[in-house]
């Protein structure tokens, strides 16, 4: 993905042999949808966008349109592509793909378009000279189908075993090929802790790049699974017994010096001023702020005590079961790697929504110098319940509906999000939580398995 124009765009698609062109979003279900243009119409519609009906933002993602306000069976806005993100796809024919904002008939962001919320976060940011720069891990889960209709792991291996890798070998290599060619960074893979789990993460960029580039992930690794013979799945807890695929949220925030505004080398844990101010407000958010980054019935399953996921609203340094963790920067380079990780977050949400709402979160710690409370050092699960009250540390929400109620009473981010975006995405997830109540383990996985 580099900056582009319309002429680049043609020449590229007649050059690579494109046959059609996705001009995609990413939903309140957080479910990726959208609609492709054959060439005949593509340089016409780089600039008319393509019409979505204002329905598909009440659409939940079990295809169940929502009653909300405004989103009936009248009215549309356009898909618009950003230039920028325009990439020929590597894993099926003939194909490119864009990632759009969705724009009012009059060309004005659309109240309940995700992305045109994190370009409003990002205004506020900036405002302040600073912009935040982000990548968004993707865990997820190699399978095979059985003769059931079912899938069943990939392989049955060990945490960063070399038997995983080489088993994966062939299909890793591909990912990364694919990845690489639509302009993504590669920085790591590894198979991970469950039976075919596995990890690859990519270098950070600016929010909106970085929201984008989870996309192209997420899309990436479906795709090329499914070219090897794979299903791939980036849903939270795709075996309830094993453990979940988060999306651990990497963050700093850069100045307009184009330094790390996170780093302060007389701190002992390399984290400046600003960088607790702004980890305080994402802290004081997050039992809110989970809504929108652990945001599907099966987040639930995976955001459990004591399986590295996080459970507690708490922060500490290198801790894997506090939600957010001050990564220990590189030996070689800390002034420009120290970071904070949020690991509430998985590959089911939003990444514009999650994004945008961790961006207004900070912005408010920072705008009210808010001071984080002492560190957790420890497993907060490990500590009995007098002794998390005596610390303040709270527990997440343990459902999508606590969740999705907190979000709900938290004003500043529900004012963040605009009330077509806050009203449509309440009523479309909690219509999730009402699908699915009741229902069994078996229809929740076999319900987030494919669309994640
Ligand atoms: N799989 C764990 C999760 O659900 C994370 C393991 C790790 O990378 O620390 O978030
Ligand atoms: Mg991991």
């Amino acid at each position: 993905m580099v900056a582009t124009d319309a002429e680049h765009v043609l020449r590229a698609c007649h050059d690579g042999g494109v046959r059609l062109a996705r001009f995609l979003y990413c939903d309140n279900g957080g479910v990726i949808r959208g609609k492709a243009t054959a060439m005949s119409g593509l340089a016409g519609r780089l600039a008319d966008g393509i019409g979505l009906t204002v329905a598909m933002m009440a659409m939940n993602s079990l295809d169940q349109l929502q009653p909300v306000a405004g989103m009936g069976p009248v009215g549309e806005v356009r898909l618009v592509p950003d230039l920028d993100t325009f990439a020929v796809l590597p894993y099926v024919p003939r194909s490119a793909a864009f990632f759009c904002d969705m724009l009012r008939l009059d060309r004005a962001p659309w109240g309940a378009c995700p992305r045109s919320f994190l370009k409003r976060m990002r205004e506020r940011a900036a405002a302040q000279g600073l912009t935040l720069r982000a990548s968004l891990e993707a865990e997820f889960s190699l399978a095979l189908p059985t003769p059931e209709g079912g899938y069943r792991p990939f392989d049955r291996t060990l945490c960063f075993s070399t038997v995983a890798m080489t088993q994966a070998a062939a299909f890793a290599d591909a990912l990364v090929g694919a990845l690489e060619a639509q302009g993504l960074t590669v920085e790591q893979y590894y198979p991970e802790l469950a039976h075919g789990q596995h990890e690859i993460s990519v270098r950070h960029a600016e929010a909106l790049r970085a929201a984008d580039n989870h996309l192209t992930l997420r899309e990436t690794i479906r795709g090329v699974a499914r070219e090897h013979g794979l299903a791939a799945s980036l849903a939270p807890k795709p075996w309830p017994d094993a453990a979940g695929n988060g999306a651990h949220i990497h963050f700093s925030l850069w100045d307009a010096a184009g330094g790390n505004a996170f780093f302060d080398a007389s701190a002992p844990d390399s984290l400046s001023e600003r960088g607790r101010h702004f980890l305080a407000g994402v802290l004081a958010h997050l039992p809110e702020l989970v809504a929108l980054t652990c945001p599907s019935v099966n987040s639930y399953r995976r955001l459990q005590p004591q399986t590295w996921s996080s459970a507690f609203a708490v922060w500490g340094h290198d801790n894997r079961e506090a939600a957010l963790r001050v990564a220990s920067p590189f030996w070689s380079n800390a002034a420009d790697t120290v970071n904070l990780e949020l690991k509430a977050a998985d590959s089911s949400c939003n990444p514009y929504l999650a994004l945008g709402g961790l961006l207004a979160a900070g912005l408010d710690g920072l705008d009210r110098r808010l001071e984080p409370p002492a560190p957790v050092e420890e497993d907060p699960a490990a500590l009995t319940e007098e002794q998390r009250r005596e610390c303040g540390i709270r527990r997440l929400p343990s459902t999508l509906e606590e969740a999705l109620a907190a979000l709900e009473s938290n004003p500043f981010l529900t004012d963040a999000l605009g009330p077509l975006l806050a009203e449509s995405y309440l009523a479309v997830r909690r219509s999730e939580a009402a699908a699915y109540r009741d229902q069994g383990v078996d229809f929740e996985i076999a319900g987030h398995f494919d669309k994640y």
